[in-house]
């Protein structure tokens, strides 16, 4: 049941009831070129470099032509953005190319980001920017690398086309190139999704997309001790979608990323981190940063309090899934079974990080107490975590520590109580069953040496908009192996220089 466009917003714009999608071509553009590809994801869905470096994927992968069997269209999805009802927001720009089921029988969607108007483009373009593309690829394909469950990127090409977006350049807007990133997923529904119908009244959509995501990605649910069907299925699997965010969280404050717009429309059924926007990473450590200019003031999306949004967005979904249960307690459970999962979560990020056989409750508090000092020290969190693991814990000093310090203020004021706590760590370490060998190799594989510091994928952009791709094959290639480390490489890894400061936080659409 669709209405018809409304005028002011353009023929194709409009409210959609009773459905979960429409069916939507991509707008053809005017001269594609192929900028970087993944050679993991290509692989993993048996394209070969063959296919992926000829005109035909350049023109598939930004929507000029249709290979047999794909069938596009946008999907109709609400959301509660920045703690407020938004109503149906949908992609807006996103446009699902169909499926590939890969040798080994994996389904992946393949989904074009920046193709053009839907139904759902609003008052925008369905366009996006070479800048913001950079980003999403490079930093898709990087959280996969670390571990990190994402939303994937085939490939990333320009369209010969120019896009105007506000960003100023000397006081005026100015036309970027545009660019689509073909990103690939099991799935791309999101809470948003069971939101709209839920918030329209559309229980039998609600239901029918609900059955229909679990016989499709959830199908290991089915059948399992008799809870094959209805509200027992339901309630397994709203408990599997609370865990699985708890481990994406988890992950998330791992690494130090900061997601930067959790919207409720940009939370994954699947637990993947997905809409790479004005994300950012961790430098010095600060729970209260966010990367998004937009949020500056409130810091709802701050770094620190992530674990909790995850939970408030859950609560909408259970909210959006209530009339398919009877009572409450099966959603409360699984609103519970989050707080398990992500404290579980933390304890084991606790005992890798620090290189522990496993958390003692007392070693929640020895990690509390290193956040603050990090925080008041003004201390690099990935430079940190990489040394603590090289040295020797008999022997440790804050002046091993010297470069991951941005300031000298800083780092004189926290010097004593640093010292003192180097002193608890390697007491404590004294006392870990765990050999020194294993130690290190439990640190190096949960504290990454390479992470996608936002100067970095800055630098890589500035040179694409050169003509140079040459910084973000680099950089992806370096992201490959986030835990190893790379002679000839450190340059990628050393903290954010003075002159990137005010750059790390940016909005970026
Ligand atoms: P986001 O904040 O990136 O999650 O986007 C929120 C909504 O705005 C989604 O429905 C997007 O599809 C839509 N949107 C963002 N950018 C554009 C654009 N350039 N053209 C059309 N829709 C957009
Ligand atoms: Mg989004
Ligand atoms: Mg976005």
């Amino acid at each position: 049941r669709e209405t018809p466009g409304d005028p002011d917003t353009g023929p194709g714009v409009r409210q959609v009831e009773g459905a979960a999608w429409s069916r939507v071509l991509p707008t053809p553009v005017a001269a594609p070129r192929m900028l970087a590809w993944s050679a993991e994801m290509a692989a993993r869905l048996g394209l070969d470099a063959a296919f992926m470096d000829s005109p035909l994927a350049a023109e598939v992968l930004t929507g000029n032509r249709q290979l047999d069997g794909m069938a596009p269209f946008a999907a109709n999805y609400g959301g509660h953005q920045f703690g407020h009802w938004a109503g149906q927001l949908g992609d807006g720009r996103a446009i699902t190319l169909g499926e590939i089921v890969n040798a080994s029988g994996e389904r992946w969607e393949l989904q074009l980001k920046g193709a053009g108007p839907t139904p759902y483009s609003r008052s925008a373009d369905g366009r996006a920017v070479l800048r913001s593309s950079i980003r999403e690829f490079l930093c898709s394909e990087a959280m996969h690398h670390l571990g990190v469950p994402t939303t994937r990127a085939l490939s990333l090409a320009v369209t010969g086309e120019t896009v105007v977006r506000d960003m100023f350049y000397d006081g005026h807007p100015e036309a970027e190139p545009g660019a689509i990133v073909c990103r690939v997923a099991p799935s791309f529904i999101r809470f948003g999704n069971f939101e709209l119908p839920a918030s329209r009244g559309d229980v039998d959509l609600l239901r029918q997309l609900v059955d229909f995501c679990i016989r499709r990605d959830f199908a290991h649910l089915r059948g399992r001790g008799g809870r094959s069907e209805g509200e027992p299925l339901y309630g397994d699997w709203f408990v599997e979608v609370c865990e699985r965010t708890a481990a994406m969280v988890a992950h998330w404050m791992r690494v130090g990323f900061v997601h930067g717009v959790m919207n409720t429309d940009n939370m994954s059924i699947l637990g993947l981190t997905i809409d790479y926007g004005p994300y950012g990473w961790i430098d010095d450590y600060d729970p209260d940063w966010t990367p998004n200019t937009t949020d500056a003031v409130h810091r709802r999306y701050r770094f620190g309090q992530q674990p909790q949004v995850a939970y408030w967005n859950l609560g909408r979904l259970a909210g959006a899934l209530s009339p398919l249960f009877d009572g409450v307690d099966a959603l409360q459970d699984g609103l519970r079974r989050y707080v398990e999962a992500f404290n579980r979560a933390e304890r084991g990020n606790i005992a890798a990080k620090l290189g522990l056989e496993a958390c003692r409750d007392e070693d929640v508090a020895l990690m509390q107490s290193l956040r603050e000092l990090l925080k008041a020290g003004g201390i690099d969190m990935t430079l940190f975590f990489r040394r603590l693991s090289a040295l020797d814990p008999s022997a440790l000093s804050p002046d091993l520590f010297g470069d991951a310090f941005y300031d000298d203020g800083k780092r004189a004021a926290v010097m004593q109580a640093l010292q003192e706590w180097l002193a608890a760590y390697a007491a404590r370490i004294a006392e870990d069953p765990l050999p020194p060998e294993h130690r290190t190799a439990l640190m190096d594989a949960a504290n990454p040496r390479y992470v996608l510091r936002n100067y970095l994928a800055q630098q890589a952009i500035d040179r694409a908009h050169q003509g140079d791709i040459g910084g973000v094959t680099e950089l992806l290639d370096v992201m490959r192996r986030p835990y190893d480390e790379q002679p000839g490489r450190e340059a990628f890894a050393a903290r954010r220089p003075d002159w990137a400061r005010d750059r790390a936080g940016c909005s970026m659409l």
